[in-house]
């Protein structure tokens, strides 16, 4: 916005911002000037209006140049806003004392904070993860690497497609996406985000930085390590470069080396159930489709833990549920041995409320950005561990007294720490006050020789006042002087004439003074507390680089922390809930007996009590379940019950049933409402069917699939020969357990033909007239459809009611009319055909309104059709049928 000549009419300041903007063109910058970080030019205009901040301006030559500003010391939360809105923030700050010297303060931008480079816990969500990601790919498919600067976790991945890759993002759902120069806009780019349920800003990066062999070198450089084959990386470009861009953005935003970042791993798909985005949406496993809160999803209702790292783990394993059974079996086990203890639970939950984010701790330390108060929360937080550990070992679940070997690791960081920081450290680190007294010798001389001082001071301020007979004299400090001595202008006749007292100032209401004795003890008295603050930052220097040598270790240490809180967590639920043991096996069935759906049974309504449910699936006998009943019955519930269930017993969790057999499902997939979908502008029936084609492309024999109400996107007919299709090919070619409910009440009859297939209504009771919903599930097809009940309950005119009511009776007599189809009473005693309702005319639905006043049939139309009808034509010569044909014509 400002042009050369301009330039060169700006103060050295302003120019030296524009220097510095121009560096960081795609952020907001935030320029440090004293006590305010400032913004200028269009970034004003913009974050003035994000943050509802006054914009001001500032004079530059005759123009004015828009400016806003924060204080500095409440910026965190400026910044999280911004940061929330999916900008870039950069840091500016001064880098020497203002003051020192001819010129202006040099600056420096010292970090550049993104939505994915989220280091403040003011902006952090404590139990969300908050993942970069870097996505290349070529011709032979895409790699992507994932990265918490918080926490230091970092894996790599490749995928085969986006859509594969998509499975694999949205597990993390990252904040935000790191793509190569000149890519934003590409289609692969526009799939990923669209596809994300929060979809993240994208960056650019120099292309370079995902160049596999300059990316191989980074790394190898930042692990020490001659070749990248253990982090299996070996035969992996795509993901080598995308984890070389990843870091490289973590280091160069903010410019430190790191350390955190000790471990690279591959995530695979194998060993992991599935699950695509939309189903997991559709489940509302980590949040609720309606308002995308944590309160109401399924994460909502089983989380317990009493730590953040715990928090976000559980966040993970319900994201990524396993498909291996001895994983599972290991988690289980643990589950079912503090299940059965709620005082060891307790005893645990204890010593886990004393453990902090050690992630979060140990990332902000190894960042260069941590202060006093993080080396106190992590000394005090590494002292519980050793007590966690030994808990832990008297545990007979091996998954559980395995924990306690990376528990007992750090004792002596924990006595360091604990040993020098003091109880409640400063927020900064320069002035002094954050180590004990006792933990080094030199620093509690110097705080002697400060205090000692100070004591002096006020024994001379004494005594001067005594010699002088001056009791209103003070002896005050300020930083252009120092040390002075202050009397007032009524005093100023008893100021000893003997020659010590130097006058330095006038002011207003006196004078100020020094003397020689003054200033020696100053100088003592400053330059030991000088080399104090000095002598502590440089301690706690050395004391974060300590924990930064340890980061490995903690980060092993947090990881088991985490591990024994979602343990722990399941067994509370387990305990509390009244779940129970799922057995998981590798068989073809699925079995669950009183099952319940874990969210809808916590909220219900005091009063009301979940109806449990049996469902048997079993790929060689009931592979499909087609459930029918009215709206509102619950058939979604208990759908969506079974594969809740499911995710629980292969996430370890124990599950609400009775009993519950789980023969190892591979993927889940759902297919149920396209209302979020809506939203992004494709049509319902579109996004149906897309849905509805991955499925069959990739359910196996060990997928779980349900389908809810398949084809009502479209025309009746339409979308009942999908369904009734779609079934078959699941029956007979994809073989996987199926649960697929339809208001279709003729799909019950493909029961006749497929073995596998099973029907289940939900009971419904009729009782004066009204229905009752009784939420069981019963053998069997619900014949009739209680929809104009359900039209009743939710307020549907009465005569509106009673004329549906009319309809459905003719509709189910199988009166037919001459075309065939089922002919309609009208209200009045007229004859209509269902035809002229739009109810079976290939979808062309109009208003009952347009068959008001319809014409009749006339009786001799009726004879010809009968006789018609009554005619054998296989055994009807041609001349017979001209004959008819012609005896026919006459009675019309
Ligand atoms: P459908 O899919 O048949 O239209 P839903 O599964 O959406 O019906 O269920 C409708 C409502 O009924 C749910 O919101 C839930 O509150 C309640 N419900 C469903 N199943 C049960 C059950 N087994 N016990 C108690 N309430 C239930």
């Amino acid at each position: 916005p400002v042009g050369a000549r301009e330039i060169a009419s700006l103060t050295p300041m302003m120019r030296q911002y524009l220097e510095t903007k121009a560096l960081h063109p795609d952020t907001i910058l935030f320029f440090r000037l004293g006590d305010f970080y400032e913004m200028f030019f269009e970034d004003a205009v913009r974050a003035s209006e994000l943050l509802q901040i006054t914009l001001t301006a500032r004079a530059k030559g005759s123009d004015k140049v828009p400016m806003c500003g924060v204080p500095y010391h409440s910026a965190r939360r400026y910044i999280g806003r911004l940061i929330e809105q999916g900008l870039k923030v950069a840091i500016c700050e001064q880098m020497e004392e203002p003051g020192n010297g001819p010129g202006i303060v040099r600056r420096e931008v010292t970090r550049i904070i993104t939505p994915g480079m989220v280091l403040d816990d003011e902006v952090l969500e404590p139990r969300a993860s908050n993942f970069v990601a870097a996505v290349h790919w070529s011709e032979r498919g895409f790699g992507a690497a994932l990265l918490e600067a918080s926490t230091g976790e970092f894996f790599s991945v490749e995928a085969p497609s986006a859509q594969d890759l998509v499975e694999t993002l949205s597990r993390v759902e990252p904040r935000e996406l790191l793509v190569p120069e000149g890519l934003k806009a590409a289609p692969e780019v526009g799939f990923l985000t669209s596809r994300l349920s929060r979809p993240p800003p994208v960056t650019e990066m120099e292309k370079a930085a995902f160049e596999p062999a300059r990316a191989t070198t980074y790394l190898r450089n930042h692990f020490a390590v001659a070749s990248l084959e253990a982090f299996g990386l070996a035969e992996a470009p795509l993901a080598t470069g995308a984890a070389g861009a990843a870091l490289r953005y973590l280091k160069d935003t903010q410019k430190t080396p790191a350390a955190h970042v000790d471990r690279l791993s591959r995530l695979e798909r194998a060993g992991h159930l599935l699950m695509d985005e939309s189903s997991r949406s559709n489940l509302e496993v980590l949040k609720t489709l309606r308002d995308g809160a944590r309160k109401g999803s399924l994460l909502g209702v089983l989380d317990r833990t009493a730590t953040s790292m715990g928090g976000r783990k559980l966040a993970r394993w319900l994201a990524s549920p396993l498909c291996a059974l001895p994983e599972i079996h290991a988690r289980l086990d643990a589950v079912e041995e503090l299940s059965g203890r709620s005082v060891w639970r307790e005893e645990l939950t204890t010593i886990l409320k004393e453990v902090a984010d050690l992630e979060r701790l140990c990332g902000r330390l190894s960042l260069g950005a941590g202060n006093a108060r993080d080396l106190r929360a992590l000394g005090v937080s590494l002292t519980q561990l050793p007590r966690l550990g030994a808990a832990l070992s008297r545990c007979s679940a091996p998954l559980l007294k395995a924990l306690a070997g990376p528990l007992g690791a750090l004792p002596e960081l924990a006595e360091l720490l604990t040993r020098a920081v003091v109880d409640e450290p400063p927020l900064t680190l320069k002035e002094g006050g954050l180590f004990r007294t006792g933990f080094h010798a030199e620093l509690d001389q110097l705080v002697a020789l400060s205090t000692s001082g100070k004591d002096y001071l006020l024994k001379l301020e004494a005594r001067e006042k005594e010699r002088t007979g001056i009791s209103s004299l003070k002896i005050r400090y300020n930083k252009v002087f120092g040390y002075y001595i202050e009397i007032t202008k009524a005093n100023l006749h008893l100021v000893p004439k003997s020659g010590e007292y130097i006058r330095k100032q006038t002011t207003v209401g006196g004078e100020r003074f020094i003397t020689p004795e003054l200033k020696e003890y100053e100088e003592k008295v400053l330059t030991a507390e000088e080399k104090r603050c000095a002598l502590e930052f440089r301690l706690f220097e050395e004391l974060r680089a300590q924990v930064v040598a340890a980061a490995p270790r903690i980060r092993s240490a947090a990881e088991a922390v985490a591990t024994c809180d979602v343990l722990l967590s399941f067994a509370r639920s387990a305990a509390e809930y009244g779940y129970t043991r799922p057995t998981v096996d590798d068989s073809d069935v699925l079995t669950i007996t009183a099952g319940r759906h874990p969210v809808v049974e916590r909220l219900l309504a005091a009063g009301d009590s979940f109806v449990s449910n049996d469902v048997r699936l079993d790929a060689t006998d009931a592979q499909i379940l087609v459930i029918t009943g009215p709206n509102m019955a619950g058939k979604s519930t208990v759908m969506r019950q079974v594969a809740l269930t499911v995710l629980m017993a292969q996430a370890g969790c124990f599950v609400p049933a009775r009993a519950a057999h789980i023969g190892l499902c591979d993927r889940i997939f759902t297919r149920v409402g396209a209302a979020d979908n809506l939203a992004r502008g494709q049509s319902t029936f579109m996004v149906e069917m897309t849905e509805t084609s991955h499925i069959l492309h990739h359910a196996t024999r060990r997928s779980l699939v349900i389908l809810d109400e398949i084809g009502r996107g479209t025309s009746t007919f339409d979308g009942l020969s999908i369904a009734w299709a779609v079934a078959e090919h699941l029956h007979d070619k994809l073989g996987a357990r199926t649960l697929f409910a339809t208001h279709y009440h003729e799909l019950v009859d493909l029961a006749r033909e497929k073995p596998r297939v099973k029907n289940l209504c939900i009971a419904v009771k009729e009782q004066g007239g009204k229905v009752l919903f009784l939420r069981k599930l019963v053998p069997g097809g619900a014949n009739r459809s209680y929809g104009i009940e359900v039209a009743r309950l939710a307020g549907l005119p009465q005569e509106v009611v009673a004329r549906a009511r009319d309809i459905l009776q003719n509709l189910e007599s199988g009166e037919l009319d001459e075309a065939g189809r089922p002919r309609v009473t009208h209200r009045k005693g007229s004859k209509v055909s269902a035809g002229q309702l739009g109810l079976f005319g290939g979808g062309e639905t109009g208003p009952v309104a347009q068959a008001q006043g319809a014409p009749a049939v006339p009786a001799e139309h009726l004879k010809v059709l009968e006789a018609l009808r009554s005619t054998a034509l296989d055994t009807t010569t041609p001349l017979e049928a001209l004959n008819l044909l012609a005896r026919l014509q006459k009675e019309l």
